[in-house]
């Protein structure tokens, strides 16, 4: 019989973690574009204030416990209270993707049921394209000021934020309920069948932006300022809107300008020690510090995940700029990150390129998450670096069942995450493909992932992406595509011997087509069943 722990039992809420950042770092700034252009400045104390003012708000529209309140929304301050106002009230912030097509973006919030939408001023045409095609919800808010609320035909009563909030109380008592109640939903982006809701609990997103401060993690402190690129309407945007007032951090958010010039003009201005973003955002960011011979002042770290970080990108904030990529994976099922990277002492003592080479990994599992690699049958295979398998997580921020979904889609406990990846000895995890990419060539699995980074490092290739299509011989061979830099060209062969340097030869792909752009999809992944349907076709 095991004796009962005699401690208290206080739930770990959303509405906590904005109380004890105004309680203890309550003077710390945070730092917002907002969405027509000037940066608007406050501090957590005064976010904890608009938050309360937001959550009698939304109770004076009526609103209750369990309602859903959407958002389509910006890295913005407002969006922040929406964060705490709407989960802090026992009510769901639903995070709407606005890359979603309008189709999907009806399908999520009548799937939802959700009660009213927050908006930021941009996404205006899209609100007046999907209004009508929502009857659940009842209100619509812009988050803005009067003066910058836009006209939306064909919806009458659309009210602004601020008049919203400004007659509002700033006491409000945040209800204590169950720490494993519902406070945020997420879609999955759906590329095959409809998007599934992913709702995580107070709890869930507590714990992993705890663990997500900590130093093997992104590690954040009261001594760090954080400009969070990943959007705050997917996964959370890693839970950084939670971690940074958890750790005191300076909290800097870039709204919609998310190109080179203005993210390193924001770092640069606000000092930026840290930044989290997919590495497309990290290409556009080098790629305007090189072109114009910058350097970074303050911008030390950067956590880097969402696609593969390709390592002659890694090199090059390491090696050029002095800043450190931490290489993290997660999913919209498992919060935020689920693991990450950090060179220990014994990789520190190796030369650079083999750091690289481990930084290019997807890291360690956080304490709390559990991760293996299994095969078809299911079997638990080695921690060699080589055996690859499916990777199966659990943990307590690690999704149980969909919302509104019939059928718990874990295995044994685990939750399946449709991607192949092998784990070192070390525990180093290696995403190799998805499950659904990896090909198949005459028995062996080629990764499209480590053939995409590969081919990056060459001077001319801005993005790449890999296929695997129908071969009568070998099954599936590999068709490369490739989009150049501007003003940059690369012949074919130069290619493949690039290549030829770099993976095995029965890997180098079938044919190489140049293409001006690629299908990408609302998180900034490249569509590759777009590629497949359009040229997946048969060779040979
Ligand atoms: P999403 O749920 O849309 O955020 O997509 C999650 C998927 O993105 C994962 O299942 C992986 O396939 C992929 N992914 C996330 N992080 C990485 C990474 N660091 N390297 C390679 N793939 C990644």
């Amino acid at each position: 019989m095991h004796q009962a722990g005699l401690m208290m039992d206080r739930p770990l809420l959303i509405s906590a973690v904005i109380e004890h950042a105004a309680a203890q770092y309550g003077d710390v700034e945070v730092v917002s574009r907002e969405t027509h252009g000037p940066l608007f400045r406050y501090t957590y104390r005064d976010c904890a204030r608009r938050s309360r003012q937001l959550a009698n708000a939304l109770a004076d529209l009526g609103l209750k416990p369990g309602d859903i309140v959407g958002s389509i929304a910006w890295n913005n301050h407002r969006h922040l209270e929406a964060y705490y106002g709407v989960s802090g009230s026992g009510m769901v912030i639903h995070t709407c993707n606005p890359r979603l097509h309008a189709q999907q973006l009806i399908y999520i919030i009548n799937h939802a049921g959700q009660k009213a939408m927050l908006f930021d001023a941009t996404f205006a045409p899209l609100i007046k394209g999907i209004a009508a095609h929502c009857p659940t919800v009842k209100t619509w808010i812009c988050l803005s000021d009067a003066a910058h609320l836009p006209a939306i035909d064909g919806v009458a009563d659309v009210r602004a934020y601020e008049d919203l909030i400004g007659p509002c109380s700033a006491q409000f008592n945040w209800p204590e309920f169950d720490e494993n109640t519902g406070a945020a939903l997420c879609y999955t982006s759906g590329t095959t069948g409809n998007p599934k809701g992913v709702l995580y609990s107070h709890r869930a997103i507590v714990l992993q932006a705890m663990a997500g401060c900590m130093p093997n993690v992104l590690s954040v402190s009261c001594r760090d300022t954080i400009l969070p690129v990943v959007p705050m309407f997917h996964i959370n945007a890693w839970c950084i809107p939670y971690g940074a007032p958890i750790a005191g951090a300076k909290l800097v958010l870039p709204g919609p300008r998310l190109d080179g010039e203005s993210l390193y003009t924001l770092m640069e201005d606000e000092k930026v020690t840290l930044s989290a973003g997919v590495p497309s955002i990290w290409q556009g960011l080098i790629a305007y510090v090189e072109q114009k011979g910058l350097r970074f002042s303050t911008m030390r770290r950067t956590g880097v995940g969402g696609s593969a970080m390709p390592q002659a990108l890694i090199a090059k904030f390491a090696d050029t700029y002095q800043v450190e990529v931490r290489h993290g994976w997660g999913m919209t099922e498992t919060t935020a990150v689920a693991t990450m990277g950090t060179l220990t002492p014994r990789d520190l003592a190796l030369p650079k390129e083999q750091q690289h080479a481990i930084v290019a990994r997807q890291g360690k599992s956080l304490c709390g998450v559990e991760i293996k690699v299994v095969d078809a049958g299911g079997a638990t295979l080695p921690r060699n670096g080589t055996s690859q398998g499916e990777l199966m997580v659990r943990g307590p921020w690690i999704l149980r069942e969909y919302f509104k979904g019939e059928r718990s889609p874990l295995q044994d406990g685990w939750f399946p995450t449709g991607d192949i990846a092998t784990i070192d000895a070390t525990g180093t995890m290696q995403i190799r493909d998805r499950t659904k990419d990896v090909i198949k060539s005459g028995g062996e699995w080629i990764s499209s992932i480590d053939l995409e980074s590969a081919v990056v490092a060459h001077p001319a290739v801005a993005m790449a992406a890999v296929i695997g299509v129908k071969h009568p011989q070998w099954d599936e061979r590999p068709l490369m595509f490739i989009v150049c830099k501007p003003d940059q060209a690369v012949e074919k062969y130069e290619l493949l011997a690039f290549l030829a340097e770099r993976v095995a030869k029965w890997w180098l792909p079938d044919d190489i087509r140049f293409v001006d752009s690629l299908p990408v999809g609302g998180t900034g992944k490249v569509q590759k069943e777009e590629l497949r349907r359009k040229y997946g076709g048969v060779f040979g």
